[in-house]
C-alpha cells in the first residue's frame, strides 16, 4: 500500500552482527552475505538498522545457503514492522494501566517525538494484545504470530535483491 506521508529519517544507525558465527546445523563458519537496512522507528528516535546476514556455507548442511539474521533484531522490532517494542509496550500501558483512548494514545506518542498516525496506534495495540496473550512456553504460537520466519527472510532478500538492481519501491 502507498505511503501518504513520508517515512521519517533516522537520526540513529545501529549495525547488528550476528552473535553466532558458525552454523547452528553444521557448526561450519556462515559468510556474510549482504546487509538488510530497516528503519525503526523508538522513543527515542528513528533508528536505521543494518543487519549484517550470515548464510551458511557448506553444501552438505541442510541449511545451505540459509539466511541467518542477527539475533537481537527481535529485541527491536516485530518482523516486518517499523514501530519498535518499546512503542508497542508504552502505547499498551497507556491503554491497560491509564485507560487511555486511542486518540489520547496517539498524543502522547506525538509528544514523544513518534511519527505516527492514528490507524497505527490501533494497530500496534493489537500487536501488544497478542504479545500479552501469548503465553511464553507456546513456541508454535510465538513462531506463528513472529510470521515464517522464511517468509521474512525470503522478503528481505528479495527487498535486498531489488534495491541492488536499482529499483524504487513503494511499500
Ligand atoms: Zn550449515
Amino acid at each position: 500500500m502507498a505511503r501518504k506521508t513520508k517515512a521519517p529519517q533516522a537520526n540513529q544507525k545501529v549495525v547488528l552482527e550476528c552473535i553466532q558465527p558458525k552454523c547452528p546445523n553444521c557448526g561450519h563458519s556462515m559468510w556474510s552475505d549482504y546487509d538488510n537496512d530497516r528503519t525503526i522507528r523508538t522513543l527515542s528516535g528513528v533508528v536505521q538498522l543494518t543487519l549484517k546476514v550470515r548464510r551458511c556455507a557448506n553444501q552438505q548442511c541442510e541449511s545451505y545457503h540459509q539466511v541467518y539474521r542477527p539475533e537481537v533484531e527481535g529485541k527491536w522490532a516485530l518482523p516486518g514492522h517499523e514501530f519498535g517494542l518499546d512503542v508497542i509496550a508504552y502505547a499498551g500501558s497507556l491503554r491497560y494501566q491509564e485507560h487511555r483512548s486511542v486518540p489520547q494514545i496517539h498524543r502522547a506518542l506525538r509528544q514523544k517525538g513518534v511519527s505516527i498516525c492514528q490507524r497505527s496506534v490501533s494497530n500496534i495495540l493489537d500487536r501488544y494484545d497478542e504479545l500479552l496473550s501469548v503465553s511464553v512456553t507456546d513456541k508454535n504460537r510465538i513462531e506463528k504470530m513472529l510470521g515464517s520466519q522464511q517468509q521474512v527472510k525470503k522478503r528481505a532478500r528479495w527487498t535486498t535483491t531489488t534495491s541492488r538492481a536499482g529499483s524504487v519501491m513503494g511499500d
